[in-house]
């Protein structure tokens, strides 16, 4: 980064700084803003009389003029709100009653919400997590209150909608100071920089550049929408789209955010000059990163399930856009043939219950909001009978002619039974190196049997913080938490796993995935999927380290009533509800098993507690360490099959062979690699 030694602030922010630093400037106050009129292209069709007025040196007039053609301004509208049709619900009816005392909804993760003080303090940060920080610029109350406003017609949401917007400008600079000025500058300069840093991070921007477009909608009807407000809402968007356009994140959904979020502002204020600079970077950006984010199989490469929604959703969202204001010609038919594949890919790896794994940093999507998304989804593909079947719940449309499904680029594996609730579906998790939401989790798995996830990942708790957040998070994320082997614990020095089988069809299907997870340990797992009824799962660790080590092989149980035995090196579950499962692992002599508290979380700072498993063998000549580890699914709990496994042979680079007897029923697995 280059630093020089200029202190960088933004126009406005200076002009804000020195009304602060002059005294209790009324945080509310909102005057004519006459920088608007160098921003817009006054000669953009229906600005005429603002022209004129401009011209004349009449500014407040052509303010007002300014304000009335937005307020009966057609032929440009938003996808995000149908004015017609304004609803709010329980929820968002709190939120905007609670901002009325400054009690901000922020975050899920932290409820009840943090009251922010009478005169709004923007940099209270009650839990020193970098989201409840970040997400508090996102304002995500404004919408709620313009909701309010219109279904009440209460003008007291648009007055404090308007005094809310105002002080968060007045104290929100955006303030960017060199690492050398830093030592030097003074100690209410340094603050502002540092609250920059939260209040201006590009994703914020983004999210609020959108976001205004709809509380624009809402409340421009209002009397507290004067034409002063006007010129000052407008120069504070043309302020943030400019930031981004200079500012774009370097990779990854962020950026993905953003560009979108640009084609929104350039679509929706044409009258800005720069506003089809806005949207075409934003197009650009999309239809360059949806080759480079998407890999050929449809998988998004930050191998998030949660991230890869939300991808689909930017990319869709940019085409909803388009199709309001007539600009779908921009994008490609390979854009939407690749957005098409993202959203198969996705429908294979969920559950049928409509929910997705929690591999990386992914979160629960529930099955209202993906009746939701599959609903638009077949809006832009109406051909595709799977989106059609999932967005009706089956009354329409048909399921894909396959089960089992593997996605090879992005080592995302499913093997199933059935489509249907009573499945089998066993999704496994191996491919290449991931991005910042990737966990080191390679060669984990979840398991869904008959309406429950037997083996649900542990999702990511939280994301980044300080010192106590952190180690809440190294927790979640690490690869012992998972369902994979370790060597000593550690987490994998390497993700990037190597598929050498992959068999979706027939009686025995099989997965052989490698990844060279440790420098001198290579972990071989083969999955086998039986009779569409059971897994046997080959666990191989081999390579030349030397010396005291643990080689050990990671299970989380599910929460609840799991009973075990070890002598047997057996656990079992108790459920009521008619989907169970019983699990054995076979190992070397010397393996022991160690049980730990483990957790699972599947929304933000929510967490369950559960058993975390470990079968450990202690290394002292070397590699390689083999388990068999075999899962068995049932309805009731107790009355489990009998069941045995051994090796037919030893390690063998080039294949594998066993014996397994389940329920007195022999069967002989393997492979020959080609
Ligand atoms: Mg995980």
């Amino acid at each position: 980064m280059k630093h020089d030694f200029i202190l960088k602030i933004a126009a406005s922010a200076c002009t804000a700084m020195l009304a602060s630093v002059a005294g209790n400037i009324s945080s509310g106050a909102q005057e004519l803003n006459t920088e608007v009129f160098s921003l817009l292209n006054l000669d953009y069709p229906g600005l005429e009389q603002v022209k004129e007025l401009h011209t004349a040196g009449k500014d407040s007039a052509a303010a007002v003029s300014l304000l009335d053609y937005y307020r009966n301004r057609t032929g440009i509208s938003t996808p995000e709100i149908n004015l017609k049709k304004v609803r709010i619900s329980e929820k968002e009816q709190q939120w905007a009653d609670d901002a009325l005392e400054h009690t901000f909804f922020v975050h899920y993760g932290y409820q009840p919400s943090f009251n922010y003080g009478e005169d709004i303090d923007w940099r209270y940060w009650p839990v020193k997590d970098n989201e409840l920080r970040w997400q508090l610029h996102r304002h995500k109350w404004f919408i709620p209150m313009g909701k309010a406003y219109r279904v009440s017609g209460d003008e007291k949401y648009a007055e404090e909608w308007v005094r809310q917007y105002m002080d968060w400008i007045y104290k929100n600079p955006n303030v960017k100071i060199s690492k050398e000025e830093y030592e030097i500058t003074d100690n209410a300069l340094k603050a502002d920089a540092e609250n920059a840093r939260f209040a201006w991070r590009p994703l914020e921007v983004s999210d609020r550049l959108q976001n205004q477009i709809t509380q624009f909608e809402l409340f421009k009807v209002s009397p507290a929408f004067t034409p002063e407000f006007l010129t000052e809402f407008l120069v504070n968007y043309y302020r943030h789209a400019e930031h981004i356009l200079a500012n774009y994140s370097d990779s990854g959904n962020h950026l993905l955010f953003e560009a979108q979020r640009m084609i929104y502002a350039g679509a929706f204020f044409p009258e800005f000059k720069d506003a089809a600079e806005w949207r075409k970077s934003g197009i650009d950006i999309l239809n360059r990163e949806i080759k480079v984010q998407v890999y050929d199989d449809g998988g998004q490469y930050e191998l998030d399930p949660h991230y890869h929604l939300a991808s689909i959703n930017i990319f869709c969202k940019a085409l909803y856009m388009a199709d309001m204001n007539g600009f779908r010609s921009d994008f490609p038919q390979s854009y939407l043939d690749t957005v098409e594949k993202m959203i198969m890919f996705y429908a294979n790896i969920c559950f049928p219950d409509y929910t997705n794994p929690c591999f990386s940093d992914a979160k629960i999507t529930d099955k209202k909001e993906m009746l939701k998304n599959y609903r638009q989804w077949e809006k832009i593909f109406p051909d595709n009978q799977t989106i059609k079947y999932l967005a009706t719940e089956g009354k329409e449309g048909q399921l894909p002619d396959y089960l089992s499904k593997g996605f090879l680029t992005s080592g995302f594996f499913v093997f199933r039974n059935s489509w249907g609730p009573e499945a089998v579906q066993m999704v496994v998790k191996a491919g290449p190196k991931g991005y910042w939401h990737c966990q080191p989790d390679n060669g984990t798995f979840e398991l869904w049997y008959n309406g429950r996830n037997l083996f649900q990942d542990s999702g990511s708790y939280v994301y980044a913080g300080d010192d106590e957040v952190m180690e809440w998070r190294n927790l979640f994320r690490s690869t012992r938490s998972h369902n994979t082997l370790t060597l000593n614990d550690e987490n994998l020095e390497t993700t990037d796993s190597k598929t050498l089988l992959w068999e979706p069809e027939g009686d025995v299907q099989i997965l052989v995935t490698e990844n060279n997870s440790y420098k001198g340990l290579t972990h071989r797992r083969s999955v086998f999927f039986v009779d569409g009824t059971y897994f046997v799962i080959v666990d191989e660790a081999t390579g030349s380290v030397k010396g005291n080590n643990n080689v050990n092989l990671h299970f989380q149980m599910p929460a609840g009533d799991v009973p075990n035995s070890r002598e047997d090196m057996t656990f079992y579950t108790n459920f009521e509800e008619g989907s169970n499962m019983m699990f054995r692992c076979f190992g070397p002599d010397n393996m022991t098993m160690k049980k730990e508290k483990g957790w699972v979380s599947t929304s933000y700072m929510k967490k369950r507690q559960r058993m975390n498993v470990s079968f450990n063998v202690k290394t002292t000549d070397g590699l390689p360490v083999r388990y068999i580890t075999i899962i068995y699914p049932k309805q009731e709990a107790g009355k489990f099959p009998a069941m045995t496994a051994k090796f037919k042979g030893g390690y063998d680079e080039s294949g594998l062979n066993l014996q397994v007897k389940v329920g007195g029923k022999k069967k002989t697995l393997g492979y020959t690699l080609d």
